[in-house]
Formats: structure tokens, C-alpha cells, sequence
């Protein structure tokens, strides 16, 4: 596979069997949005957008957070954007919205949860990102970071509906989040599984530690079961069309770096995920190797990857059954 220099040309992964999987890029300003349009993604799943408020004393404006916003948007024109609402605390702090003496950053206060106490950073960043989404030809979709219960859905929702802002969604990094996905995805539109802090979470490992890289390894059968719950909440909140009844499923995109494993990126589809959102340079490779499988191929590699006993094991079962990777 690598002797082949490979490229992507939009339009989404095309299994096998004609299942389609939308590939969106991962960015966090507007070079990097030019540089994914470049790629032919077909649009942005994760515009993290802390850029605008790291290493400053004071706060963006509004009017300063909407021409940003607005140029990122500019690049993709007819495509969905998802914007992830400010990401701060943990291994972001930020001097005017986090506390930086916590004992346990990454189980602070941190994301979302900073909108308790400075409830107007997070709406200031509302108010931009609906005035730049009304200006702009994008399909500008929300969410939240660091959900946990579906009491701060009902709120993060309520906030993006005084402001038209839709789809409004949450990001699943929380083991309490993927277990209550059915619940969560009742009040609110979609859900975007962030598998670096899903799986630090899960397997309680600081994923900046270097020697805890064995457990922040999304292979993990724990996090794939999670992801799994996640895929059958969105099922049963949205009423899946064979189990449930007949409206259509919650979508449920992956932006954490598990999206740009190609070997990950079957198990994730096989899942139940609908789009996968990567560095751009990741498209071509898992574009080519989900075009190697249908979707029922996907579902068993999947349901091996969640039943192996390691992570290691789960993974050799998948690499065997594609042979593109071997
Ligand atoms: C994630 O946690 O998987 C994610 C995409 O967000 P970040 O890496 O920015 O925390
Ligand atoms: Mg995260």
C-alpha cells in the first residue's frame, strides 16, 4: 500500500457494496482549512477552535471571532463544518477562563464545563460562530467538548436554539456520554466520538504520558465497546430504521486520531460510525482501504476487534482480514 503513492478526490469512501462514509478533515485555523480543501475533504469534522483564544490575556471579540470563523468557512462553500466550541483547562489552560492551580486538570474543569461558572465566553462564541454561519454558503454544524450528562446537552442545546444555531451536537469523550448516548442524543442532533479523550478516560491514563501509551491505544477493546454503545444510542435515539422504527439515525462521526488508522477506520464504519474526520494527509490510505470491504465485511471485523482480549490481538485480527494492509 505504501509503494503506491496514493490520492484522494472527495466525494466520500465508497465501500464495496456502494455504502458511503463521508472523510472530513481535522483543522484549527484557516491554513489548515485551505490546505483540507486542497485534499478534496469533503468537509470539516473538527475545527478545533481554541487557536483564537490561546496565549492571550484577554478574551477575542465577537466581531474578531466572527471574521475568523467566517474565513474558515469561506473554504467550503456547499460543505459541512463542524465547529467544537472552545476546548480550554486540561493541557490548555487559558489565564481569563480556567483555573490553573487544579489538582487534576483533565478532571476539571475544563471545555464545556468552564460555561458553568463565565457562562459569556461560550456564548460570545456562540453569537460568532451563528453571525459568521449565516453570512457564510458552509453547512456550519456545533458541539460541545467534555459532555458528560445530558443535563449539560439540554443546556448546551438550549443555548445553540436561542441562536438558530443547527445541527447542534456533542462531542462523546466521556465513558458516561458513549453509556447514556441514547439519552444524550435525544436532545440534541449528532455526535462526534473524540477517541484521545474517550480513551484516556476510559482506560485512565493521562494521554500526554509517553509511558501510558500502551492504554491510550484506541484499539483497546473497552474503548471500541464504548464507541459501539455510542453507535447504538444514536440508533435508538434517532429510531433506527429496521430495529426502531422509521425516522433515520443520529449521525455519528469519529475526529480523534483512531479516524486515520485505516485498520480503525473499518472497525469504526463496521460500528455504525457515519463520517471519519482526519488529518488530511490520513484520506487517500483509508479512503483506499474501505473500499476494499462492504459493509457486513466491516461489521465482522468490528464485532472481532470488541470481542479480542487485548488490544494488540484485536488489531492482528483486523489487519489479517484486509489484506490490502498485509
Ligand atoms: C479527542 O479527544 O479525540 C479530540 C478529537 O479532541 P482533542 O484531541 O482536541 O482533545
Ligand atoms: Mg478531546
Amino acid at each position: 500500500l505504501q509503494k503506491n503513492p496514493l490520492t484522494y478526490e472527495g466525494g466520500g469512501a465508497v465501500l464495496t457494496d456502494g455504502t458511503e462514509v463521508q472523510l472530513l478533515a481535522n483543522i484549527g485555523n484557516a491554513q489548515d482549512a485551505e490546505k483540507a480543501a486542497a485534499a478534496h475533504a469533503d468537509g470539516v469534522g473538527l475545527f478545533r477552535t481554541e487557536f483564537l483564544f490561546l496565549d492571550r490575556e484577554d478574551e477575542p471579540s465577537v466581531e474578531e471571532q466572527t471574521t475568523a470563523y467566517a474565513e474558515v468557512f469561506s473554504h467550503f462553500p456547499g460543505q459541512k463544518v463542524v465547529v467544537r466550541t472552545i476546548d480550554a483547562g486540561a493541557d490548555k489552560p487559558l489565564p481569563f477562563l480556567t483555573d490553573a492551580d487544579e489538582p487534576n486538570p483533565a478532571l476539571g474543569v475544563r471545555a464545556y464545563r468552564t460555561s458553568w461558572e463565565k457562562r459569556s465566553v461560550l456564548t460570545n462564541q456562540l453569537d460568532a460562530i451563528a453571525a459568521a454561519a449565516k453570512a457564510s454558503e458552509a453547512t456550519v454544524w456545533v458541539m460541545a467538548p467534555m459532555i458528560s450528562t445530558v443535563e449539560d446537552t439540554e443546556d448546551f442545546a438550549s443555548m445553540c436554539r436561542e441562536r438558530d444555531l443547527a445541527p447542534a451536537g456533542i462531542m462523546v469523550e466521556t465513558p458516561s456520554a458513549a453509556i447514556t448516548a441514547d439519552r444524550q442524543l435525544a436532545e440534541c442532533d449528532f455526535a462526534s466520538i473524540g477517541t484521545n479523550d474517550l480513551t484516556q478516560y476510559t482506560m485512565a491514563a493521562d494521554r500526554q504520558l509517553g509511558s501510558l501509551a500502551h492504554l491510550n491505544n484506541p484499539w483497546q477493546p473497552a474503548v471500541l465497546a464504548l464507541v459501539q454503545a455510542t453507535c447504538t444510542g444514536a440508533r435508538r435515539a434517532g429510531g433506527d430504521p429496521e430495529a426502531f422504527g422509521a425516522k433515520a439515525n443520529k449521525p455519528v462521526g469519529v475526529c480523534g486520531e483512531a479516524a486515520g488508522d485505516p485498520g480503525l477506520a473499518v472497525v469504526l464504519v463496521g460500528l455504525g460510525v457515519n463520517s471519519l474526520s482526519m488529518t488530511p494527509r490520513s484520506l487517500p490510505t483509508v479512503a483506499k482501504v474501505l473500499s476494499t470491504v462492504t459493509l457486513e465485511q466491516a461489521k465482522e471485523l468490528a464485532a472481532k476487534a470488541v470481542a479480542a482480549r487485548t488490544a494488540e490481538e484485536g488489531r492482528d485480527a483486523v489487519r489479517a482480514g484486509l489484506p490490502i494492509l498485509g
